[in-house]
């Protein structure tokens, strides 16, 4: 019996060839049959007319921060409702794997871990309790190397390892793998992931040669150092013997505008001389982070009341912020501080959405003095960087193999982030590739960049049987307008739908056909079909 039959499709099936009329047939959590047009319809229990619309394999996020949030956002509205079907979290070296420090992380994703009763020492029990969440996506996870770090090395971070150190990070995360992990994660610009040599995390990524699972990374730097920081990437992927992914690839500094063309050259270049190397991208000209790394490797900001009080510190931080220092990009000169936005800041919200050189002009203070202020009261302030050019953007939305990927948490307006300040591509990163740089600007062909949200990605993290309209794959399925679909969040007004996508089905159910349905996402294992 076809539980679920969604007819009269234009069907974009992710491998990039030419789309084609049909209907697809599911039956449990499978694709059970593409009816090409003409043939006969098998009769279903629902069926969906989809004249008009695409049908397109569910989007698969590889770039995700939802470590915490299945447990209290399980409807994962804002990731749902752009089409995605699956998420990869533990990205930028952070994951909720090992625990220790985890009920912090949940906290700052506005979750009580010990209230939820999250506990878990495993991988495995994590994405058990992943499961027991009901998310309505499934849920991948990579392991974070500054995660691993932190639970390992105790005392100052500043340091190489020791021995029994690296042996310790290096059992975690094999026993993570063993139990579905789908690779490592660095984030090379945060504490403590900053503080190790490329050695350490070559010693490391090697682990991921005996079990499988990717070396994802973000960056030692983005701006004047992104070639010096792409090419380390791709270097320590080749000396594991591991795949290497830069995530979020981007070009970010004024020095750098206009060269996204030639950072695209250098990974062609390296896979010409044998690199397996991808990478992936959110469509804006802003980034967002932890204002937290404004600050140069050598302080922090529980250290900040000592460095301001010490004047030789305290003028190599200003130095330091404005201009950079060898192998650090300061945010000064790369982006001006004109460009950086204040995200949430719980003491003070009302300092949400301000520039640093506004309340630098109001307040007669240096840039680096407000910066250090905003952490003294609240280390966990967001901050907003309009760091890229359209230009460089475009350049890499071009790119057929270049993944679309968010960078997000999966939020709602209602949910416990909802009065926070997000960035818009938390709701509109794929609606936004498939409105503005498809239909309108033809940047690239609709089935080209369905492929870099579907096979591609989901290939690439080891997530066998998903990503394709196929027979026997997993029945995670996205109906699109296309003449409709498009993003409306802004910085502004982040936390506002995507519009155009009529049909989400997650492992068979209905997530979404235009009010949320069933919560059949899932954990997922690395390589289970
Ligand atoms: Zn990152």
């Amino acid at each position: 019996m076809t539980d679920l039959l969604v007819a009269d499709a234009r069907i974009v099936d992710g491998t990039g060839s030419t789309p084609f009329r049909g209907a697809v047939a599911v039956e449990g959590d499978r694709i059970s049959r593409i009816i090409r047009d003409g043939q006969p319809e098998p009769v279903a229990a629902r069926r969906i007319d989809a004249s008009g619309l695409v049908l397109a394999p569910g989007f698969v996020d590889v770039h995700q921060h939802s470590d915490a949030t299945p447990f209290v956002e399980p409807g994962m509205g804002s990731m749902l409702r752009q089409g995605v079907t699956t998420v990869v979290v533990g990205n930028c070296g952070t994951s909720a794997y090992p625990f220790e420090g985890a009920p912090e992380r949940a906290a700052a994703a506005g979750a009580d871990a010990a209230a939820l009763g999250l506990t878990w020492t495993r991988f495995g029990e994590y994405l058990d309790a992943i499961d027991r969440s009901r998310p309505a996506l499934n849920v991948a996870a990579l392991v974070g190397h500054g995660t691993l770090r932190e639970a390992v090395l105790s005392g100052d971070q500043r340091r190489v390892p020791a021995r029994e150190e690296m042996a310790g990070m290096g059992e975690r995360l094999r026993d993570a793998l063993q139990e579905g992990a789908v690779g490592l994660s660095t984030g090379l610009i945060y504490a403590p992931g900053m503080h190790a040599t490329a050695d350490e995390l070559v010693e490391l990524a090697s682990v991921l040669a005996e079990h499988g699972g990717l070396y994802a990374s973000h960056v030692r730097g983005e701006s004047d150092h992104v070639f010096d920081a792409v090419t380390e990437c791709i270097e320590i992927g080749r000396r594991a013997g591991v795949p290497s992914h830069v995530s979020h690839l981007k070009v970010e500094s004024r020095p750098m505008w206009g060269r996204a063309g030639e950072l695209l050259a250098l990974i062609d270049a390296e896979r010409g001389r044998g690199a397996d190397v991808t990478a992936d991208q959110y469509p804006y000209t802003a980034w967002e982070t932890e204002l937290a790394a404004a600050l140069p490797p050598w302080t922090s900001p529980q250290e900040l009341p000592d460095v301001l009080a010490d004047p030789t510190a305290r003028s190599r931080l200003r130095s330091s912020m404005e201009t950079g220092e060898p192998g650090w990009d300061g945010l000064g000169r790369s982006i001006g501080w004109d460009h950086v936005v204040i995200g949430a800041h719980l003491p003070a919200p009302e300092m949400t959405g301000r520039t640093i050189a506004e309340i630098t002009a109001e307040r007669r203070l240096e840039p680096f003095e407000v910066v250090a202020e905003l952490l003294l009261a609240d280390p966990y302030t967001g901050m907003v960087g309009h760091g890229m050019r359209e230009d460089d953007v475009r350049t890499i939305v071009a790119r057929p193999d270049v993944f679309v990927a968010s960078d997000a948490l999966a939020v709602s307006p209602d949910g416990p982030l909802g009065r926070f300040a997000v960035h818009p591509r938390y709701y509109g990163t794929f609606a936004r590739v498939l409105g503005r740089y498809v239909r309108e600007e033809r940047l690239l062909s609709l089935e080209a960049a369905v492929r870099k949200m579907t096979s591609l990605p989901a290939e690439r993290f080891g997530l066998a049987g998903r990503g394709r309209i196929a027979e026997g794959a997993a029945a995670d399925l996205v109906l699109v307008d296309p003449d409709r679909v498009r993003d409306l969040a802004s910085y502004d007004r982040p936390h506002a739908f995507a519009e155009g996508v009529e049909l989400v089905v997650v492992n068979g159910r209905v997530a979404w056909d235009g009010s949320a349905g069933e919560r059949a996402g899932r954990a997922l294992h690395r390589g289970e079909p």
